[in-house]
Order: C-alpha cells, then sequence, then structure tokens
C-alpha cells in the first residue's frame, strides 16, 4: 500500500489584529522530510503514521508539514501556495491508496472560509474515489459539509488541553488502512449542537462525555466518536459545535448516535459552562489562600493559542495597582522590550514600558521600574503533546515582586519551565498568571493550590452571546437561551 501524508494546519482567529503570513508557517515547517524531525506541533501525527506504515511494511510520501501559531486570516497567497506544494506533491505521488492529513479544521484564509475542506476537495480530485481519505483534526473545528463530503474518515482530538494530539493519530491510522484494503467502510454524521462555548475536558462533567465516547468506539459497528467543539473567534458559516460519528458502513447507525450524543452535550450545558472570575475576585481569592502552593490565574482573553496578541496589560496593572507582591507572571509578546532588556544586560534597573503594543485589544502600555533578572537568547518550554515549543529571545523583569516573562516569539504559556528556564522559581510565589484559555492545565494544575479563569480584557473575550458573526445564524446557546424551541426567534444583536 502506498501512503501519502501531510499536514498544513493554523487555527485562525478573524477577528484579531495580526495577518497570518509566510514567515507564520516557515517557523514550523518542512517539506518531505518534517515527520524525521524531533517532535514539534507540525509533526506529532505525521511521526506516529509513518512509524506505522513502516512497521506494516507500506511505503510512506511525505509532503508538507507545517503549523502557523494561531492568528488572524491567513493570507490567501500563502494559503494558496502551502496548498499547492500539497498538491503538486501527490500528484507526483499518484498512485496512491490512501492519504492522511494532519490539519487544523477552523483554518481562514482571504477568499477561503473552509481551508481544510477546499484542500480536502482538491485532494480527491486526485486521488479519485477509490483512494481513502484520512483527516486528524483539532476539536476547535469548524465541522463542514465540503469536509465531510471529501474525506472518508475524520478524527479529532478529545481532550482539552491536546493531551492526546498522539493517541487520536494512531486511531485514523488503522481505519483508513482499513478502509484502504477494503476491510472497513467508514461513513460519517454530523449533529449541530447549535451551541457556541468552550469545553475544558479536565473536569466533570466533560470528562465523563470523553469518557463516554471512547467506550462507544470499536463496537456496534461504530469505528470512531468525536465532538468537535468549534472554535468561537471565527466568523464563518460552520462556526458551533457538532457531533462526528464514523460507523461502519450504516449511516443511519452514525447519525443517530450523533443525535443522542448531541443531545447530551445540549443537556449538560449549564454544568459544563466555562465561569471566568473578575480580576480583582481572582486576586482577591488568591491572596486569601492559606495553601503555600501558588493559585494559577489563567487570562482567558489573551490566549496567543486562540489569535491574541498576549500583550493585555489588564491583570499586570491591576496587580502592580494593588501592590501585590510574589508574582509571575507571563507570557507577554513583546519583543521591543524583550530588546531593551538584552542591551541594558542582567541586574540592569530602568523604567521599561510593557506591552500594550499590538491593538485596541492589548490595553494600555504599562511602565515600571523593573530590574532585569535573567535573560536568554533561545527561550523554550514544553509544548503540546511532547514536544518543545520555542519562545525566541527572551528577558526575565521584576518590578516590586511582579516577576514577568518576556518573549520574541508570541506564544501561549504551556508550562512551568516558561518561567524557571530563565532561574525564575514559581513554588515561592502566591500567584502564577499564564496567558492561555486551558492548555497550560495540564502541567500547572500539579503546581497549583488552584486554578481560576481570569475574564480581563483581551482579544478573545469569553462572551459567546455577543460575538459578532455576519456569517452564521444567530439562532445558537447562548445568544438564544433554546434554539431548538419552535419558534426560537434570533435576539437582536
Ligand atoms: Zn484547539
Amino acid at each position: 500500500m502506498k501512503i501519502f501524508i501531510a499536514g498544513l494546519a493554523t487555527e485562525t482567529n478573524t477577528f484579531a489584529p495580526l495577518p497570518t503570513g509566510r514567515a507564520a508557517f516557515l517557523a514550523d515547517y518542512a517539506r518531505r522530510d518534517g515527520s524525521r524531525n524531533p517532535p514539534r506541533l507540525s509533526n506529532i501525527g505525521l511521526r506516529a503514521w509513518r512509524a506505522m506504515a513502516e512497521a506494516d511494511g507500506h511505503a510512506v510520501v511525505e509532503s508538507l508539514s507545517t503549523f502557523a501559531q494561531p492568528g488572524g486570516i491567513t493570507l490567501r497567497a500563502v494559503y494558496e501556495e502551502l496548498r499547492d506544494a500539497l498538491l503538486e506533491d501527490l500528484r507526483a505521488a499518484m498512485p496512491v491508496d490512501a492519504v492522511l492529513l494532519f490539519m487544523h479544521g477552523a483554518m481562514v484564509a482571504e477568499g477561503y472560509d473552509d481551508c481544510e475542506g477546499d484542500t480536502l476537495e482538491r485532494v480527491r480530485a486526485i486521488v479519485g474515489p477509490e483512494a481513502t481519505i484520512g483527516v486528524e483534526l483539532d476539536l476547535h473545528c469548524h465541522l463542514t459539509e465540503t469536509m465531510r463530503r471529501s474525506a472518508d474518515v475524520m478524527v479529532i482530538y478529545k481532550e482539552y488541553p491536546h493531551t492526546d494530539i498522539v493517541d487520536r493519530a494512531r486511531d485514523l491510522y488503522p481505519l483508513v488502512t482499513g478502509a484502504a484494503s477494503g476491510a472497513i467502510r467508514p461513513v460519517m454524521a454530523y449533529a449541530d449542537c447549535r451551541m457556541v462555548d468552550m469545553w475544558r475536558t479536565s473536569r466533570e462533567p466533560v470528562s465523563g462525555f470523553v469518557r463516554r465516547m471512547e467506550a462507544l468506539e470499536g463496537r456496534d459497528g461504530i469505528l470512531s466518536v468525536s465532538f468537535g467543539h468549534g472554535f468561537p473567534w471565527g466568523d464563518v458559516p460552520d462556526v458551533g459545535a457538532k457531533i462526528l460519528v464514523v460507523a461502519d458502513g450504516d449511516i443511519d447507525r452514525a447519525q443517530a448516535l450523533a443525535d443522542e450524543l448531541a443531545g447530551e452535550v445540549w443537556a449538560m450545558r449549564e454544568a459544563a459552562s466555562s465561569r471566568c472570575d473578575t480580576i480583582d475576585v481572582a486576586i482577591d481569592a488568591a491572596l486569601a489562600s492559606t495553601d503555600p502552593r501558588p493559585m494559577v490565574l489563567a487570562d482567558f482573553a489573551d490566549n496567543a493559542g486562540a489569535g491574541a496578541p498576549s500583550d493585555n496589560t489588564a491583570i499586570l496593572a491591576r496587580l502592580a495597582r494593588r501592590g501585590v507582591r510574589d508574582v509571575a507572571l507571563g507570557l507577554i509578546w513583546d519583543p521591543g522590550a524583550v530588546g531593551i532588556c538584552h542591551e541594558a544586560g542582567l541586574g540592569a534597573a530602568f523604567t521599561l514600558r510593557v506591552g500594550g503594543k499590538c491593538g485596541v485589544t492589548s490595553g494600555d502600555p504599562v511602565d515600571l521600574r523593573v530590574t532585569v533578572r535573567g535573560l536568554s537568547d533561545d527561550h523554550s518550554q514544553g509544548g503540546l503533546s511532547g514536544g518543545r515549543a520555542h519562545l525566541g529571545p527572551s528577558a526575565w523583569i521584576e518590578a516590586d515582586g511582579i516577576h514577568v516573562v518576556l518573549t520574541h516569539i508570541r506564544q501561549q504559556a504551556f508550562a512551568p519551565d516558561a518561567f524557571t528556564g530563565l532561574g525564575l522559581t514559581l513554588d515561592d510565589k502566591r500567584i502564577v498568571v499564564v496567558k492561555s484559555m486551558q492548555h497550560f492545565y495540564a502541567a500547572f494544575a500539579p503546581i497549583a493550590s488552584a486554578v481560576r479563569y481570569v475574564a480581563a480584557p483581551g482579544a478573545v473575550p469569553p462572551d459567546y452571546g455577543t460575538i459578532p458573526y455576519t456569517k452564521r445564524s444567530g439562532l445558537y446557546w447562548p445568544r438564544v437561551a433554546d434554539p431548538f424551541a419552535a419558534g426560537a426567534a434570533e435576539t437582536v444583536r
């Protein structure tokens, strides 16, 4: 069997002020040999597929592996160049029996609301109806009819934080090779939950729902069950949560189970909903804690992983104004400030203008009397599912007991070594503020007395009922109380 593998992915916040260009993809990019490189977000799925395929004695032809840090809409020429490179490699590899693609599911480019559907449609046109096409997607995906029509089988991460990217790649492989050999015949059904929200699988009832999906797989003709949470900050027609069920040949069975599970997601909406504190409520809770471990506060609305600039200053300014000490805060994306700190050198003390640079949602910059405590020319942190995530030149500064990590590369905080890698300790802090929605959780929860989520101002505020969509119906929860009710009407925006 000849198997073609490739990865082309980013998550697009169509409301973000930062266009996603060529450099964002080239930062994590390879062509034809990416799966032989050390693990990174771009290649961890491909590495698993290559290892499994070679163990089975199949021929592997590899094309792109690239993943751009989430940002604003991808430039048209950049998307078309990457897509066409992938298609060119596929044409050269023909005939192939199977295609395995690592994509996101929420990539938007100028002129393309559904980059994955567009790419998959073109892949299908090249390989014809007989070859099997399998796709692994992020759970923050927009599931479209074009994707369902073009692919044979799609498998979505089940966990948020995404700790199961490699596991899901391994799930997808036998479904694709099984279909290519004729042993199974996957069919896919969607059920639309009519909901826009974020679901954290680190806690009940959502963690129980993940176990329920897993228990349904591999029996009674059900091959795979996924919950596509959707990515709320994408202004596309298909934004929102959907269930995806893959069954062996029986579309009615797939549809019935998808509908049943969508009903369960709807039923747990209140219990599963993500609540956030105000800044002061979160700070007060941390200061009242008698646990010696730090409380971790997540700056939800400035998450680079959702396309935010990661330089909002609201929480930093409030901590400074209140005179709170023993705080660590990061990662603030501020290449200019990093350069000033490197120029000044270790131990230098001066007034530095921090953050607030990128746009209205960044807030105002904060002027702090700082001391440079740590510097790195090439900082990094533990990344998703085992890889390293590069942060570039970085600096640790302190201002009256508030310790801040500034980076040259825009990225959310995944792991404590984002701080400790510069020499900054966390176990003696009262508060650790991480700019992240949820990916921090796997590595930070074990060191925290508690984790709280903060709704500070920012580019991705957790206010799902008021996101100014122009391309989808407003008939979704929580914009309307019950979008399934007969006669439900959209509320006025
Ligand atoms: Zn995601």
